[in-house]
């Protein structure tokens, strides 16, 4: 081009055109060659495989899908409520975006089967239609098949006509989470009770945003300590350790404190890792037993092995939040003393902290991390966010939320009073 750049154009299926600048010859000229071997792939579609029934192809994807029972339970029971009678029968290749729109419009016209705990009938007219939680868990099974499709090798079908449609906005309520000083007497309380070791797996929940099933499933090696790094790679199921696909946002390299990174290394000193021998669920979902304690685990359960989320959440998590006391000394018990004045024991209902479950830790990690002014994108990258969506919910706790729109009234404030000069 006369500027000196070089220029690429492509030409794409659906007849558009698409372009690429760079002073770099090599670089528009890989960028072309990778877009045409895009377009490649998608012309590659066999029109056959197409042609299974959505409810053979489902069967298909179902089988290798490795989610956890109570998981599949969900997805299984929506389908048949909701996708099976409408799509069963149809090709997977005959869908259209706008009959998938159809479908959604009758999905947000549907009355629940059952209203404040009984069951309804169908001449029920103020049964409310369902709620937009169940309107968006039907619309993503039937995404989930598609996107599946695309992801074969040739792909089934080229595109998924039930991403990105239109949808009736989730009322997702207020997110809670610990306050510092909340946050400060459990981890105090953690350490008093059990050690070293839950204190730093419920900081990196708090702080990292970590999954708990991440910490259960997180390996010594995975520690990265000179960039500083943990590469969240792993979850902890029930079945077992789980290796998130390399498409999922899930899985990820994420910073950590310096401080949690002395933990760790207080925690780990001395330690010979060897191979791994947790129990795991391949990806097919075939499960594989464990060979003993795993000697990588960095947080193991008491008696070696891979934490119980259970187990978990009932001897060290609730335990902790309850003998928590925000002045920092231990609960009293049949102890009473005056209220703020407490001695070498607490004794104050107002030192103890809110009682919420485990998931709090994520709320807390992303609250403050929105709170200090860090970008949502980067959040949603820190806790491997599927969706960008569920770290909006976090929107409203940015100091700049609401900007410019106090900016704008206070020019108008500012443009009134100097009129009335
Ligand atoms: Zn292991
Ligand atoms: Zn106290």
């Amino acid at each position: 081009m006369p500027s000196g750049k070089y220029q690429a154009t492509v030409r794409m299926p659906n007849g558009k055109r698409r372009t690429k600048t760079s002073r770099l010859k090599s670089v528009v000229k890989k960028w072309a060659t990778e877009q045409e071997a895009k377009f490649e792939a998608g012309s590659r579609i066999d029109p056959r495989a197409g042609e299974i029934t959505i409810s053979k192809w489902r069967e298909k994807v179902r089988a290798v899908s490795g989610l956890e029972a109570s998981t599949l339970a969900k997805t299984d029971s929506l389908w048949e409520t909701h996708c099976a009678q409408a799509w069963g029968a149809w090709p997977l290749n005959a869908v259209t975006r706008t009959d998938a729109k159809a479908w959604v419009q009758q999905l947000r016209q549907t009355r629940r089967a059952r209203h404040q705990g009984r069951a309804v009938r169908a001449s029920d007219k103020d049964v409310p239609t369902l709620s937009a939680a169940t309107v968006h868990a039907a619309v993503h099974v039937m995404s989930a098949l598609y996107a599946a499709a695309m992801d074969e090798d040739p792909p089934v079908v080229g595109a998924n006509p039930f991403a990105r449609l239109d949808l009736p906005p989730l009322d997702l309520g207020v997110v809670e989470f610990y306050e510092r000083e909340e946050a400060e007497a459990l981890y105090s309380a953690l350490e008093r009770l059990y050690g070293l070791q839950w204190r730093t797996l419920v900081e990196l929940g708090m702080q990292v945003g970590l999954r708990p099933g991440e910490t259960y499933g997180l390996h010594v090696g995975r520690v990265d300590r000179h960039r500083r790094l943990v590469h969240v790679t792993h979850v902890m199921t029930r079945a077992g350790l789980r290796e998130y696909p390399k498409s999922k946002k899930s899985r990820r390299s994420v910073p950590i404190p310096p401080a949690l990174l002395d933990a760790i290394e207080e925690l780990t000193a001395g330690r010979t890792v060897g191979a791994c021998t947790c129990p795991r669920v391949l990806p097919t979902g075939e499960r594989q037993p464990g060979r003993g304690p795993c000697p990588g685990l960095m947080f193991p359960a008491e008696k070696g092995g891979p934490i119980d989320d259970g187990n978990f959440r009932d001897r060290f998590w609730y335990p902790a939040v309850d003998a928590a006391r925000t002045c920092g000394k231990p609960p009293a018990e049949g102890h009473d003393f005056p209220a703020g004045e407490c001695a070498g024991v607490c004794a104050d209902p107002a030192h103890q902290i809110r009682r919420f479950p485990p998931k709090i830790m994520r709320h807390t990690a992303a609250s403050w991390l929105v709170m200090d002014g860090v970008p949502l994108y980067d959040v949603q990258h820190l806790l491997g966010h599927e969706s960008f969506a569920t770290t909006q919910r976090y929107a409203h706790l940015a100091p700049d939320a609401h900007g410019k729109i106090l900016e704008s009234w206070s020019r108008r404030e500012t443009r009134e009073a100097s009129s009335q000069v």
